[in-house]
């Protein structure tokens, strides 16, 4: 541990330390998960504050007429590498004291991540069911979630012992513990308000991760009252930290000595979407990285670095057939090892555009008949957005439409997506830009010499080199903003836009070069792979994060 570095608690709503510790959905967890694994790796002084979510998150559940409905388990999951800290802290949620046991989990080769439960006999009726479900509610519910982690989480700290330099708030789930740790300074030291918040700022960092309104929690101030977020400040003082109605991305902001993007195209963008916030810390771009260890496949990654193209092309060759083997498994189609297979894996949200490549039947059946491209699809939707769960059943007809060319694999989790980003040949991301934050999946595939094929959009931009180490998707990339009309004409016109640009790459340039021009392929892999192996890792991440956040030269 490097002298006179400071100690982090680092808070986060999800973790994704391994496919069947269900305490994550997606990529925010997934990120927060190699975060934790890499502060162990390089030996920081970090802890990690978190939920243990009785249920996980949802289970997709497919019926006649294709809608996916959610599903949880009934069982409490029950998980033996817990370890019980001894240690319990209560929250006042809604007038009513709640009690919440401390967890700590090391068993990942992660740094201590400590998780907190209400699931306990002395809670009553609604509130041990608190930390049941992760996304699961709104609302009231959402906020008691968030009141345990913020609030409870600053109070294990204190109970445990661990004296934080740094509170990391990992995207605005957390930022009632900016509020706790007002509290402590105006109670517990007879501070005034704004010589209390000054000083809080001083130990906050906060990063900022999406760019799409809905990802970017409000809530109404009498809620927030009446859940008893406020503690014992008063209106007033909340509008200060996050306006009318409560903003979790500006009260991050303002907590917050210094705050990051997680793309260098998302600082611009955020730093735009969030002008409006005064007393806002400075939001720098630290762009995500993957954890390699959990991320890459050895058996590839030498090859690539050796550089032989007979050992590379057999290394992708039996990894691909991992993946279709598993696919025969689960789905029981058989794709075809010897022809080219696109992977696409995401959140299935309207932005995203999962299905934009169905658009026109007249040009692409007639490769998806033939196999030519052969498509796997994961993902699944938001446990409350109906837009998404429609994605996903034009998905799943798709499959039907295409039965040995399309396959959806159901429940995208951890171990999907380590197969699918070092089996597929091809990665396929084409969000409305500028939409996508950063796109950590992208970063897993090409480090495996899985070729990307993408919008110029989240972290693509910084590593595309077009036609040799991926492809963009249109090298003049355009936003909405870039069409004339109202609001729904200019996506019209966006989404046709990308959609010829999507069609003239795949079909001009990539099918091309993977059936005739196998070398020219395999140079492109190792050329995915070197760009990116170093530069997209967690590793430098984290020296990042040290560097520009942590203890930085400047903040507010
Ligand atoms: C890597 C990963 C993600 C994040 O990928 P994006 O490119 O941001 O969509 C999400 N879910 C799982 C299971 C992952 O492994």
């Amino acid at each position: 541990m490097a002298k006179g570095e400071p100690k982090v608690a680092y808070f986060c709503m999800e973790y994704g330390l391994e496919s069947d510790f269900k305490i994550y959905s997606g990529g925010l967890g997934v990120l927060a998960g190699d975060h934790m694994k890499t502060a162990a790796d390089q030996d920081r002084d970090l802890v990690g504050i978190g939920i243990l979510w009785k249920q996980g998150y949802n289970e997709q559940v497919f019926r006649e007429g294709y809608r996916p409905y959610n599903a949880y388990p009934n069982e409490k999951m029950n998980y033996d590498f817990l370890e019980d800290t001894g240690v319990k802290v209560t929250v006042e949620i809604r007038e009513r004291e709640v009690t919440a046991k401390v967890w700590k989990v090391t068993e990942f080769g992660n740094a201590d991540l400590y998780l907190l439960d209400t699931d306990l006999e002395e809670n009553f009726g609604a509130d041990s069911w608190i930390t049941d479900r992760l996304y699961g509610g709104f609302d009231e519910h959402r906020i008691a979630q968030e009141m345990v982690l913020s609030i409870g989480g600053v109070r294990a700290l204190r109970k445990l012992d661990i004296e934080a330099d740094v509170y990391h708030f990992n995207d605005s789930h957390p930022v009632f513990a900016g509020v706790e740790l007002l509290r402590e300074k105006m109670k517990d030291e007879d501070m005034f308000f704004e010589d209390a918040m000054e000083e809080v700022q001083e130990d906050v960092v906060f990063t900022t991760h999406t760019p799409v309104k809905a990802g970017n929690e409000v809530h109404s101030h009498k809620l927030l009252r009446y859940m008893g977020a406020y503690q014992h400040l008063n209106i007033e003082q909340m509008v200060a930290i996050g306006d009318a109605p409560f903003s979790m991305t500006a009260a991050g902001l303002r907590f917050a000595r210094n705050a990051n993007s997680v793309a260098s195209l998302h600082e611009q963008t955020a730093n735009e979407m969030w002008d409006h916030v005064d007393g806002a810390a400075p939001i720098v771009g630290i762009t995500n990285g993957v954890h390699r260890g959990t991320w890459t496949d050895e058996r590839i990654t030498s090859a690539l670095e050796e550089g032989d193209h007979e050992e590379i092309w057999s290394k992708h060759q039996e990894i691909k057939g991992e993946l279709i083997d598993f696919i025969a498994e689960r789905n029981g189609v058989e794709l075809d090892n010897d022809k080219l297979l696109v992977g696409f894996a995401r959140r299935a949200a309207p932005y995203k555009r999962s299905d934009l490549i169905f658009s026109d039947p007249d040009v692409i059946d007639e490769y998806l008949n033939s196999g030519k491209i052969q498509l796997v699809f994961a993902g699944k939707a938001h446990p409350l957005d109906d837009t998404g769960k429609e994605i996903v059943a034009n998905l799943l007809e798709m499959a039907e439409k295409y039965p040995e060319s399309v396959v959806f694999l159901r429940d995208y989790d951890m171990e999907i997506g380590a197969l699918l980003t070092r089996g597929c040949d091809v990665w396929l991301n084409n969000p409305r830009r500028p939409k996508e934050a950063s796109g950590t999946s992208g970063m897993k595939a090409a480090m495996n010499g899985v070729l990307n094929v993408s919008i110029l959009d989240g972290w693509w931009p910084e590593a595309c080199r077009h036609g040799e180490n991926g492809w963009a998707i249109g090298t003049d990339p355009k936003t909405a903003d870039d069409f004339e009309g109202d609001y729904d004409e200019r996506i019209e016109k966006l989404d046709e836009y990308d959609l010829e640009n999507l069609y003239d790459v795949m079909l001009n340039d990539v099918v091309p070069t993977y059936y005739d021009n196998q070398d020219k392929w395999i140079d492109m892999m190792i050329e995915s792979h070197n760009d990116t192996f170093e530069k997209f890792s967690a590793d430098r991440m984290l020296k990042d994060y040290y560097e520009l956040v942590y203890s930085p030269e400047e903040s507010k």
